[in-house]
């Protein structure tokens, strides 16, 4: 065996014998056995002298490496074993604690980037009390006591006749009695309906609803703002299409939809094989919204649209139900940074 083996064979040896070392006077034994004046590592050296200069610098070279191995590893031996036991030596090459920092509600982040887009459309935010009066949920909206419309609206009452708003358009109302044309507005908030609780529909959501009132608003206005939006939400490049509807307070009425994210027009189960998902509903204020809050209905005309705030992140976002929104489970909440 030459030397050079001698050396690769002995650092082998000497490693595993000090990681298995269970005390600092082992530790020290294994340094004086093979380090020591007397010891393995020095026997080879000594040995060096006899071998022809070429193998000599080879060996020399691999025993002064080794000698180096080994005191790095009883150094580090040695600091391990002297380190209290109950406190553990700080290992740097271990994975960090992540601090995770607190984000927004992703229902916020939601209303923050909406709110952006209109507001970038040169759209001001208006907000309006949670508990509304009939006059201001129904009535200046032109639904009529009898009216069918009402049925579409399951509403939560609370006491003196008082209800909890059933969507954000009410402050459409309240700003139409104080203010002069032009208005420019979105009022996002929360609403409430008496829904039974699923993964599409829930007790309390939110919307962000608009109008503009002007001299020549028309159907083209509409769709041009929708339009933008959507893009400026979802990315450019999406198919959009207006559909006629109906809603008590806009005549003509539309609904939007979009193109379905999963099949891409093809149908699926979520687009029900429509290929389509609707995202929201608009229309032109109607008249009667005008003349009851005291505009000339002759001179003015106006657009108002309604948007769920969860169900354009739900499709942004791909998520499969609303009530992830509302169970503060942080392994959701934390997704959304
Ligand atoms: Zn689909």
């Amino acid at each position: 065996m030459s030397l050079l083996e001698d050396v690769t064979h002995l650092q082998e040896e000497a490693l595993g014998q000090i990681s298995k070392a269970e005390s600092l006077e082992s530790l020290n034994q294994l340094r004086v056995t093979y380090l020591g004046r007397k010891g393995s590592l020095t026997a080879i050296l000594k040995g060096l002298k006899d071998l022809p200069e070429e193998d000599r610098k080879r060996a020399g070279t691999a025993a002064n490496m080794c000698r180096l191995a080994l005191e790095e590893e009883i150094k580090t031996a040695q600091q391990k074993l002297s380190a209290p036991a109950e406190c553990s030596v700080f290992d740097p090459t271990l994975p960090g604690t992540a601090n995770y920092v607190g984000v927004a509600h992703i229902t916020t982040q939601s209303i923050r980037e909406m709110c952006r887009i209109f507001y970038g459309m040169g759209f001001e935010i208006a907000r309006g009390p949670d508990v509304e009066t009939d006059h201001y949920n129904f009535e200046g909206l032109n639904f009529p006591p009898d009216h069918p419309a009402r049925d579409m609206q399951d509403t939560l009452f609370v006491e003196h006749g008082r209800l909890l708003r059933t969507h954000t358009t009410p402050v459409q109302v309240r700003e139409l009695e104080k203010r002069k044309p032009p208005i420019k507005i979105i009022t996002p908030g929360k609403c409430f309906r008496k829904e039974a609780v699923s993964s599409r529909a829930h007790v309390a959501f939110h919307q962000v609803d608009g109008f503009l009132i002007d001299d020549g608003v028309t159907m083209a206005d509409l769709k041009g703002a929708l339009v933008a939006f959507c893009k400026a939400f979802f990315g450019e490049g999406l198919k959009i299409k207006f559909r006629p509807s109906f809603f008590p307070f806009t005549e003509p009425s539309a609904e939007v939809d979009i193109e379905c994210f999963l099949c891409s027009g093809a149908g699926c189960t979520v687009c029900k094989n429509s290929g389509w998902l609707e995202i929201l509903g608009c229309g032109m204020i109607d008249p009667n919204v005008l003349e009851m809050s005291g505009h000339d209905s002759e001179r003015y005309t106006g657009y108002a649209f309604g948007i769920g705030v969860e169900r354009l992140a739900m499709l942004k976002y791909k998520i499969n139900d609303i009530r992830l929104f509302y169970n503060n489970d942080i392994r959701f909440l934390r997704q959304f940074k």
